[in-house]
């Protein structure tokens, strides 16, 4: 059972169309009535494309909206495609993932993404940081320095890092089913802390309500950046319960 606060983040990735904004309407009536709501925050990350509808949904409820990323120019351009953090927090936005492993294997780059950083704050933005080691990256026992290179180029220059909240992802762990070991989870996330004092660290990478039993018991986790089983309100119900359980 814990008091503390805690995030969970829904990143709903590359699904989602009008009619699965029903599903949010039961994690509402759930918030509601849910007797420790004043311990936790829920966002929601749809595609761009619900985050309008989506804001208009939740206006009335405690859970705000985030985008799953933005360009790094904060004013209008000529960049086809693109949507910067001005036009995510003009339609509801007030939080952005910046940095998630799936971009960075899509080739953003730690400058790129301290400039969306830095933009993204500079909007009014809060951003959600993802940072995390590959597999061989592990396997070579270069998690530390693999964490430490993604915070220092990513958060350069950026003194108040009071609206910057990490997210730990092992990019091994996302969508795999696979989770860290306890012991070495909580470790990473004592090591984070250590270099980045005053911000949340959140875990992401395959949280579901049965393995929630066991993150549970890692007590300086902030929260959860939940991908597949966010799409699903029954599952990002029972996380939250079992959280609190
Ligand atoms: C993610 O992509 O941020 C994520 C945590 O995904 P999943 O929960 O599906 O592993």
């Amino acid at each position: 059972m814990t008091n503390k606060y805690m995030y969970f983040i829904a990143n709903w990735k590359m699904f989602g169309s009008l009619s699965s904004l029903n599903s949010v309407t039961k994690v509402v009536r759930f918030l509601k009535n849910f007797k420790k709501n004043k311990f936790l925050k829920i966002i929601y990350c749809p595609p761009n494309t619900l985050i309008y509808p989506l804001s208009k949904k939740l206006m009335k409820s405690r859970i705000d909206i985030g985008a799953q990323n933005c360009h790094e120019q904060e004013s209008y351009g000529a960049f086809t495609g693109s949507i910067n953090s001005f036009m995510l927090k003009n339609v509801g936005a007030k939080y952005v993932i910046i940095g998630h492993s799936e971009n960075r294997h899509a080739g953003e780059s730690d400058k790129m993404i301290n400039k969306k950083i830095k933009s993204a704050l500079k909007t009014g933005l809060k951003i959600i940081f993802c940072i995390g080691e590959t597999i061989h990256e592990r396997r070579k026992k270069n998690t530390k320095s693999v964490l430490s290179k993604q915070i220092r180029l990513g958060l350069m220059n950026i003194k108040n890092k009071k609206d910057i909240i990490i997210a730990y992802e092992p990019v091994w762990s996302i969508g795999t089913g696979i989770i860290p070991k306890l012991d070495d989870l909580s470790k990473i996330i004592y090591f984070i802390k250590r270099k980045v004092r005053n911000c949340k660290i959140l875990y992401g990478g395959s949280v579901n309500p049965k393995n929630l039993d066991k993150l549970k018991f890692i007590k300086n986790i902030d929260g959860y950046l939940v991908g597949g089983a966010s799409q699903d309100s029954k599952k990002f119900i029972d996380i939250i319960k079992k959280t609190y359980n």
